[in-house]
């Protein structure tokens, strides 16, 4: 059984007065118990990652954990700039984020160096956060889960059995920031055309990995989508800068 997993990505969002808030109010959210068998976590700028690893703990803040929205390629080196994910390991992550669609069209990240992220990620004992998604144009010319199934095969090509440990994030680009959510109907769809694209390399692998849909979940069409066969869980934008939303999209 596959467990519910959401995941808030603050994109570039926050700051020291905010996080404090917004951790206050969902640590006194949470806890008078959240659904058993989910999985709930943040992933907050590089630049907050301690302050929230911090107060995370402060607050004991059990069912939450920690992410980051990206990592290097590499290990270590000259890459001013750049985070490892070894340092996002001992700052007490437990997801990355790899191939947002925002650092896919602003930074021209290819598969290829998607994959090697996520590599990264797992050798780090980390799990990365795999996303993929189809443009407005793209569905609009009949091509969303053609484009959608090549990305995956670009991963399976690289990561081969080691996805079992991996998160697929199934985020339309057209449905992010934009208000436009996919309907449930039309993300189960393309949840199942992805696990059957993964059953074709392994059946076990495709039955293990949470693929999770992200997209404009807001707390009142959480429900819907959550309850499809395929789709475990979101990647939550916008709506997780809010606690109230947040927490109401991990009881969805
Ligand atoms: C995202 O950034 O991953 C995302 C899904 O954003 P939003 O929920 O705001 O559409």
């Amino acid at each position: 059984m596959r467990p519910l997993i959401v995941i808030g990505n603050w994109k570039m969002h926050g700051s020291l007065a905010s996080n404090q808030d917004w951790l206050k109010s969902v640590a006194r959210g949470m806890q008078s118990g959240m659904p058993a068998g989910r999985k709930f976590a943040i992933c907050p700028p590089f630049a907050y990652l301690a302050q929230c690893g911090s107060l995370i703990k402060e607050h004991a803040i059990a069912f939450l954990s920690l992410g980051a929205q990206d990592v290097s390629s590499q290990g270590s080196g000259a890459y001013t700039g750049e985070v490892s994910a070894a340092m996002l390991k001992e700052l007490g992550c437990q997801y990355v984020i790899v191939g947002h669609s925002e650092r896919r069209q602003l930074h021209h990240e290819v598969d290829e160096v998607v994959a090697a992220k996520a590599l990264q990620v797992l050798d780090s004992g980390m799990t990365p956060v795999i996303c993929v998604g189809e443009t407005a144009d793209e569905r609009n010319s009949g091509r969303a889960e053609e484009i959608v199934c090549a990305q995956v095969a670009k991963q399976v090509s690289v990561l081969q059995d080691r996805l079992a440990d991996c998160l697929i994030a199934y985020e339309p680009v057209w449905a992010i920031g934009t208000g436009k959510v996919a309907s449930a109907q039309v993300a189960q769809d393309m949840h199942r055309a992805i696990r059957l694209r993964l059953a074709e390399f392994d059946e076990d692998v495709a039955s293990h990995v949470g693929i999770l849909y992200g997209g404009s979940v807001k707390p009142d069409n959480a429900v819907e989508l959550f309850a499809m066969p395929d789709i475990d869980g979101g990647l939550v934008g916008g709506a997780s800068l809010n606690p109230q939303d947040f927490l109401a999209i991990c009881q969805a």
